[in-house]
């Protein structure tokens, strides 16, 4: 495992792998790593000669400060972690190199931006555009690997990708889930162990929700989602929408889609958890 801190040193190491033929697998992370981060690893192995995982904790897509300052880094534990998952290059850039050129101020995001995490994180996704650009632009990879856990941001970034010249093809990969069905995150091991024990009623209640689907109407079930969650101690409902999977429109009605997904965002205490459980016509 070689890790790389220089923009200008990775790039020339990739460039003779280019002329080996070698196919490169990315995964972009901001680091305090879990199973889930280590699963798009195991699938860059499938497809790709060499993965590169960044460790990169990116201010621009933080629209709160106190997020930024409290998110956890552990750059140590992170590299044993890789190593232990046969990861094969470590980028860890500055953020005076990924913003050494100029990024375009705003990206044209189809409209996908409109809801959910766009409405709550102004300017959010832009900060995720502008760092997923200029690494793309380092590593001009073959794959990229995004987890299905960021719904909304893997949506964005396969239609950005689309106007983009890498020739990169975006890989999703389902949600990494624990064992009480919590979805793995690093901003988990920020929970107290009293709210931890709560967090997977969040799963939990889109489970049964979809189970009893045919009793509710899309509002019904919106509104039963917020009551059952708010009488949880420590949680309280940020968003629940339901959207249709490609175009991300929200539904008023079952059949505004067939393809469709909930995405719910909860605060768990003082962290703020996102979820999503597809529904597949
Ligand atoms: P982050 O470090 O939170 O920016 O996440 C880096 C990548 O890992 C993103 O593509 C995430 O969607 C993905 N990821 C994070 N948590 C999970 C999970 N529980 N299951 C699958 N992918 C995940």
């Amino acid at each position: 495992m070689e890790v790389f801190y220089n923009v200008d040193e990775i790039k020339s190491y990739l460039s003779s792998l280019v002329l080996k033929d070698q196919k490169i697998g990315f995964v972009p992370t901001m680091g305090a790593l879990h199973d889930g981060h280590l699963q798009l690893v195991k699938e860059a192995h499938k497809l790709d000669d060499i993965n590169v995982v960044s460790i990169f904790v990116n201010p621009t897509q933080f629209n709160n400060p106190s997020d930024l300052k409290n998110y956890p880094r552990d750059l140590e534990g992170d590299l044993k972690k890789l190593k232990s998952a046969s990861a094969n290059i470590i980028f860890v850039p500055k953020e005076k190199d990924i913003y050494a050129l100029p990024l375009p101020d705003q990206y044209n995001f189809g409209g996908l931006d409109k809801c959910m995490e766009g409405t709550f994180r102004p300017g959010h996704f832009n900060g995720v555009a502008m760092v997923v650009h200029r690494l793309f632009d380092i590593i001009r990879p073959n794959h990229a690997y995004f987890g299905e856990k960021d719904f909304q941001q893997l949506a964005i970034i396969q239609y950005l990708n689309q106007s983009w010249p890498y020739q990169t093809k975006i890989i999703p990969v389902p949600i990494v889930r624990e064992i009480d069905g919590l979805a793995m995150s690093s901003r988990n091991m920020r929970l107290s162990d009293e709210e931890r024990k709560v967090a997977p009623m969040i799963y939990k209640t889109l489970v049964e929700l979809i189970d009893k689907i045919r009793q509710y109407s899309v509002q019904q079930l919106k509104a039963e989602f917020v009551s059952i969650i708010d009488k949880v101690p420590f949680l309280k409902t940020e968003y629940i929408e339901i959207v249709d999977q490609t175009t991300l429109q929200l539904l008023k009605d079952w059949n505004d889609a067939s393809d469709k997904i909930i995405c719910v965002a909860v605060f768990c205490g003082e962290v703020r958890l996102i979820d999503n459980i597809k529904i597949n016509s």
